[in-house]
């Protein structure tokens, strides 16, 4: 068996990709998460279902699974189904500038392209095609506002190029998980889910909270653009505390599995199962294929 290591990136792409073929019931997903951080003092009298919404803890029942030894049980939901990465493949060189290739894994921990940062530029549902991207490729080395001026002119629109950064460094909040760390995550922990609790139980505003609570994330602000100033503010710093609460979870997950948090190392064979291949700049195959046709 052969270690190997994914960015945060594929990692998240693994999970979206089991999202759409693993069924959970809620309620064991619900049992399970809350019974896991019971030793960290989480969720001993109060419901995680206070502050999530049912895509959040699917999403988090299935961190916990990736990573754990389970994944290779739950593996075959997507084994026969490698068109699924494919897809995903195929789905994403539609709306980015800059082709995405099959997700790779890295043989060397310090591998530079596992240390990257992953930057495209997403197009406009309406110009997503290979003419726009080919005028538009031309002006790479530009900063990202002055090709998305071109992109106006050129097209005479006001529609706009989206910058994407999938940082790989992980979260800003924590340095690398380390069990002595624990106390402190432990805490931190604790404090977000005090502030969660206090925001709810706010007198003035607390129930416009709870009816905000489960809104997706990404659209909050458009959801909640008719809302007088003071709300809003409360409203955002309620999803801001959770969102950093799932962090945490996340983070206890990868002390429990022994994991970093920007890089994630796995069975090779698995992720062979399920589409992924050797990253060119690390694998020591492929440096000795490169090294016979020079
Ligand atoms: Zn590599």
């Amino acid at each position: 068996m052969k270690t190997v290591y994914i960015t945060k990136a594929n990692l998240n792409r693994i999970i979206s990709n089991l999202k759409s073929t693993v069924t959970f019931s809620i309620d064991s997903v619900v049992n399970e998460i809350e019974k896991d951080l019971q030793q960290y003092n989480l969720f001993h009298e109060d419901h995680i279902t206070d502050f999530f919404n049912n895509n959040e803890l699917k999403n988090i029942i299935l961190y916990k699974k990736v990573l754990s030894s389970e994944f290779e049980t739950i593996i075959n939901n997507i084994k026969q189904n490698k068109q699924n990465i494919n897809y995903d493949i195929a789905n994403s060189n539609k709306k980015y500038l800059f082709k995405t290739d099959r997700p790779a894994y890295h043989s060397d921990s310090t591998c530079h392209y596992l240390n990257s940062d992953f930057n495209n530029i997403r197009l406009p549902e309406q110009y997503n095609n290979d003419n726009v991207k080919k005028n538009l490729q031309k002006y790479i080395h530009l900063p990202f506002n002055h090709i998305n001026n071109i992109f106006q002119k050129l097209y005479n629109t006001n529609e706009q190029l989206t910058e994407i950064h999938y940082d790989n460094t992980g979260s800003t909040t924590f340095i690398n998980s380390k069990v002595k760390d624990l106390i402190v995550i432990e805490q931190k922990a604790i404090k977000y889910k005090k502030q969660l609790r206090f925001l709810l139980s706010n007198e003035n505003i607390g129930k416009k909270i709870a009816n905000f609570r489960y809104a997706p994330t990404s659209k909050l602000a458009l959801v909640i653009q008719n809302e007088d100033v003071q709300t809003k503010k409360a409203i955002i710093e309620f999803h801001e505390a959770k969102i950093k609460l799932k962090e945490i979870i996340y983070n206890l997950y990868n002390i429990k599995n022994n994991q970093l948090e920007d890089k994630f190392h796995f069975n090779q064979y698995v992720l062979d199962e399920i589409g992924f291949k050797a990253c060119r700049g690390c694998s020591a195959f492929n440096r000795y294929d490169l090294k016979q046709s020079a």
